[in-house]
């Protein structure tokens, strides 16, 4: 099962009398459950295709499909429905709300944009602290983390909505090596639990080397490449 399709793909912005193409005709699908890098220099689309990807900024030409519905079609209010369901978010700043607790940034999607009830939100939270390695911590807010441990929330509240795709735009970025490859396998292993499809950007080349397939942007144009090494 496909969870992306892109067809013709093109994304360009207006910058004064200039029309900049950040994405050319991309063609290229993503199966259910896999795990890949979008990888290229710093202003060669990443962001552009995650943002389109996220249903955060709308294609200029081409259709993009995930889990089957054309997202270049929705309204900005049916985006915003098709993301709470279907997306998961983490960022390389961690994007952690201050005042809330681990456990209170976990539950928000489950809260505030699923309006779950509560027995449910406690038992996902709890389950999701435990997979990612933070129960410990649930009741610390997020200026008392470590950066793994921030991501680690991140993950777990990425997931709470059961998304079937994660996002994540260079989640090791704020990380040194050694947390960054754990986190990177916590991912893969994430993966592995819930059948999730993680998407994730980097130009850190030992890290893009954890995915299965990666998506090389240049100039605008992307293209794949099965990765040999990943394990
Ligand atoms: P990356 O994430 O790989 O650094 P981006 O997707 O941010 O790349 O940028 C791709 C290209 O699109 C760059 O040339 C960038 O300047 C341009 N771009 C990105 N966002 C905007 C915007 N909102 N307005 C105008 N140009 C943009
Ligand atoms: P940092 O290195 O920034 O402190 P980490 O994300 O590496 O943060 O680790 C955070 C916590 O998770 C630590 O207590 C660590 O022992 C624990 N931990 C690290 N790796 C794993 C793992 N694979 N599974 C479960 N817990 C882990």
């Amino acid at each position: 099962m496909q969870i992306v399709q892109a067809e013709n793909l093109v994304k360009s912005y207006q910058v004064g009398e200039q029309q900049v193409t950040a994405i050319e005709q991309a063609n290229f699908t993503i199966n259910q459950g896999a795990f890949v890098s979008f990888v290229g220099p710093s202003g060669s689309g990443k962001s552009t295709l995650l943002n389109m990807l996220g249903c955060l900024d709308q294609p200029s030409s081409g259709r993009l499909l995930i889990n089957q519905t054309d997202t270049s079609t929705l309204n900005r209010s049916q985006a915003a429905q098709f993301r709470g369901e279907h997306i998961g978010f983490i960022f390389q700043d961690f994007n952690l709300i201050p005042v809330l607790t681990v456990e209170e940034n976990i539950e928000y999607p489950l809260l505030m944009v699923q309006n779950r009830p509560l027995a449910e939100r406690r038992a996902r939270v709890n389950s999701l602290m435990e997979a990612v390695g933070i129960s410990e911590q649930a009741k610390k807010f997020p200026n008392q983390l470590s950066g793994g441990q921030k991501q680690r929330v991140a993950i777990a509240r990425a997931l709470a909505s059961q998304a079937k795709l994660v996002l994540a735009d260079e989640p090791t970025a704020n990380l040194d090596h050694a947390t960054a490859f754990r986190i990177i396998d916590l991912m893969k292993q994430m993966r592995d639990d819930y059948a999730t499809t993680f998407i994730f950007s980097t130009h850190d080349s030992k890290i893009m080397n954890a995915a299965e397939s990666l998506f090389i942007l240049e100039d605008g144009k992307v293209s794949e490449q099965k990765n040999g090494d990943a394990k």
